[in-house]
């Protein structure tokens, strides 16, 4: 057990989850913490028993082994044996969409090898059959996603086996990209060759034309891409693109830690982003920082991040002493609660957002202000 790992709420409700054991489902999230930053970890029995259920007398090999063939049967995990001692492996199939990984430590275990047709098809389920070239569904040709039988160097190829399945590196082999899950995706044979195509003048030796050659057919069978022909300006765009979405995530990720309420996530991330178009990100955490710190901030009115930043409150002095707390030499006598002022500007403040809310045809923002209004009542 070497990594944190979190699980999100939609793990509970997850259709696909609730047909698991509840001892299966125990085992899953063991699996994330057993797995390296890949996905990848020992898949045993008795190295499980010894890492998940040291205490479980109950928990024989065989009833582990049990678990783990559903997990399997599920598609949660894919195992493989690999090496010259044949280690069992498995890597959990769909790992980056449960974690979000930061600093990425490389895989100490070989990858599930991707010359294996089974090994591809797992990538392609992993990816729901979607071309992350164009975006479209990949269709099953014959009784293999990935077959290549038809495919005669030199011959013209028909357009449903362009279609197929075909495995692409994200960062080419000649790069240093390896055989490793996060730097696999699903596409199409012909989309794939369409981007290699995009990039070679016609006059290369490696220019194909349309039509899948002799390197191509190979390269499905290997699954695994021709470095010449991937060393592409469109693949540094996209890590740089890449780079970029990282950035940006890991600076919301500090406004996030910094800002003093937790709520609707999402909406806060679309108000940062827009924000950061604004103005300086370090100004804006630094803001958030002083709103988190003000001594009169009062929790039950401190406001939604969204909210917070789409009105640039990052701006903002620092907050009028608290009406709440008793002024020493001042004490109300008369036993009636006293409008406090505060809380009226911050009423007014509300409503005035959802009237602009509801002017302005935001279903977000309007339900939003109601939220904050009932809040406030
Ligand atoms: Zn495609």
């Amino acid at each position: 057990m070497s990594r944190i790992r979190t699980i999100k709420p939609e793990f509970w409700v997850d259709e696909g989850v609730a047909m698991l054991s509840r001892d299966a489902r125990l085992l899953y999230i063991a699996t994330w913490n057993l797995a390296d930053d890949e996905g990848i970890l020992r898949w045993s029995a008795d190295f499980i028993r010894s890492q998940v259920f040291p205490y479980d007398a109950d928990m024989t090999a065989r009833r582990i082994e049990k678990l783990m063939a559903e997990l399997v049967e599920g598609d949660f995990l894919f195992p493989y044996d690999t090496g010259r001692v044949r280690q069992h492996l498995a890597v959990v199939v769909r790992f980056r969409k449960h974690q979000r990984i930061n600093r990425a430590q490389p895989s100490k275990l070989p990858p599930p090898p991707l010359g294996d047709p089974h090994v591809r098809e797992m990538y392609g389920r992993r990816d729901d059959m979607t071309c992350h070239l164009c975006g479209s569904e990949i269709v099953k040709v014959t009784d293999d996603w990935t077959n290549t039988y038809d495919i005669v160097p030199g011959n013209h190829y028909h357009e449903q086996q362009a279609q197929r399945l075909h495995i692409d590196h994200l960062v080419p082999p000649s790069k240093g990209g390896a055989d490793y899950p996060s730097n696999l995706a699903s596409a199409h044979a012909k989309c794939n060759i369409g981007r290699n195509n995009r990039d070679i003048p016609k006059g290369s030796p490696h220019y194909g034309g349309d039509q899948l050659t002799e390197q191509d057919t190979d390269d499905s069978l290997t699954g695994s891409m021709s470095d010449s022909v991937n060393d592409s300006v469109t693949e540094r765009e996209r890590e740089r693109e890449r780079e970029r979405e990282g950035e940006r995530e890991s600076l919301f990720d500090r406004f996030w830690d910094a800002y003093p309420r937790h709520v609707a996530r999402e909406g806060a991330l679309k108000a940062w982003t827009k924000a950061a178009l604004k103005a300086d990100t370090e100004t804006i955490i630094a803001g958030a920082e002083r709103y988190r710190d003000d001594p009169n901030r009062e929790a039950q009115y401190t406001k939604h991040p969204a909210t917070w930043l789409n009105a640039g409150c990052w701006e903002d002095d620092p907050l009028p002493a608290s009406t709440n707390a008793p002024k020493p030499g001042g004490p109300s006598s008369n036993g009636s609660a006293p409008v406090l002022p505060y809380l009226r500007t911050e009423r007014q403040r509300i409503e005035q957002k959802l009237i602009e809310a509801q002017r302005g045809g935001d279903p977000d923002l309007e339900a939003e202000a109601a939220a904050e209004l009932a809040a406030l009542s």
